[in-house]
């Protein structure tokens, strides 16, 4: 059989080993007798499961001990109506456009206070991060959104503006965990699980302890920080199997020798991608260099009356869902943390092998 590469852009490609792990504790977890699904929330067996999750995503983000790390329902779509209830407190607050993703960010948390955009590539079709200098950054907000890698657009932050104190929120849904970064320069982390991190149903909110206090009194409970930080997010029952592979997935990464080992594979893996299309006018990325995404690399090919074509040869080759999102078009390769990089070996071969025939 053809070995399978899959390139969703999320839910995503699992580790393998994770899967087989589940498997293999399915019927019974760690001779409880019961399979994760099947435990209460409250159960001192899965209470040691969040517990572990939480801890092993503490050591793998170097999480400082002033924030709160929640483990919620709704996604990070929930998130963008959950942000400005739980932050605003009758202030304004700053976003960025640079993406499809930051830009319904924008739409959703409009219905419930003022929403300033600072920065905006939409008139350049989501291809860069603005230079910092030309945002038009508001002392006073309550906060700046930003979304550090755009899953469609495959734009991705290397550095942050200079916020003068405002606190960054910043939705990391497909990137979190696939590169270092330093938790305590932002406020708020968020993203759902199913790119970086395990099956969707899950999102990860990281949050500093002193903007826990800013919350309306429209806040859902459920989706309260504040009362869910106080109730080990318990306030509702929790996405317990999902956050049960959530640790599986962080004990395999911790395995893998921790992020700043993992981020060398994605940088090499990315590289192999970006170079073989830089190297022919066959196909085209439109990012600028220093916005690629290492996550999710879209390309198109010149002659797009191919694309069809391309999409049932890599299907033939056992290249699974490479097709573009479709507010962007073309192709798209996602190359989470769980993408070995024969993937992408196995991809740009079949890019040449396609190239050669059609030109
Ligand atoms: N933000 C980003 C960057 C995403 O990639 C996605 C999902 N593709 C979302 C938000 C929405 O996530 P969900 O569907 O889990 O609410």
């Amino acid at each position: 059989m053809t070995q399978i590469f899959n390139f969703s852009a999320g839910p995503a490609v699992l580790p393998r080993p994770v899967l087989e792990r589940a498997q293999a504790e399915m019927l019974d977890w760690h001779g409880s007798g019961m399979s994760v699904m099947e435990m209460s929330h409250r159960g001192k067996e899965f209470m040691s499961i969040l517990a572990k999750t939480e801890a092993d995503l503490r050591t793998l983000m170097n999480i400082p001990s002033n924030y709160k790390v929640l483990f919620l329902q709704g996604g990070a779509i929930a998130e963008n109506a959950m942000i400005p209830l739980n932050l605003l407190g009758g202030k304004a607050a700053d976003y960025a456009v640079t993406g499809g993703w930051s830009k319904r960010s924008v739409e959703d948390a409009s219905a419930y206070g003022k929403i300033n955009v600072v920065a905006s590539t939409e008139a350049d079709k989501y291809t860069y991060v603005p230079d910092f200098s030309t945002w038009t950054l508001n002392k006073d907000a309550a906060y700046l959104h930003i979304c550090t890698n755009e899953t469609m657009s495959g734009v991705e932050f290397v550095d942050l503006p200079n916020t003068n104190g405002v606190p960054i929120v910043a939705d990391m849904s497909s990137h979190i965990l696939s590169r270092e970064v330093d938790v305590s320069q932002y406020g708020v982390i968020y993203g759902g699980a199913q790119k970086n991190i395990g099956p969707a149903g899950l999102c990860i909110v990281i949050v500093r302890e002193d903007l826990l206090d800013h919350a309306s009194s429209l806040t859902p409970a459920v989706f309260n920080w504040k009362t869910q930080a106080e109730n080990q997010s318990m306030i509702n029952t929790p996405p317990t199997y999902s956050i049960y592979i959530a640790g599986l997935v962080f004990e395999w990464l911790i395995e893998q020798g921790g992020v700043a080992a993992i981020e060398k594979v994605n940088v090499a893996k990315a590289k192999l991608l970006y170079d073989y299309i830089d190297s022919t006018d066959f196909y085209v990325n439109h990012v600028a260099v220093k916005n690629r995404s290492r996550m999710n690399i879209p390309f198109f090919l010149k002659d797009e009356s191919l694309n069809d074509a391309f999409l049932k040869g890599a299907q033939e080759n056992g290249l699974l869902q490479l097709k573009g999102h479709r507010a962007v078009g073309g192709m798209r390769a996602s190359i989470y943390n769980a993408m070995p990089i024969e993937g992408l070996q196995a991809l740009v071969a079949y890019m040449k092998a396609f190239e050669s025939k059609y030109s």
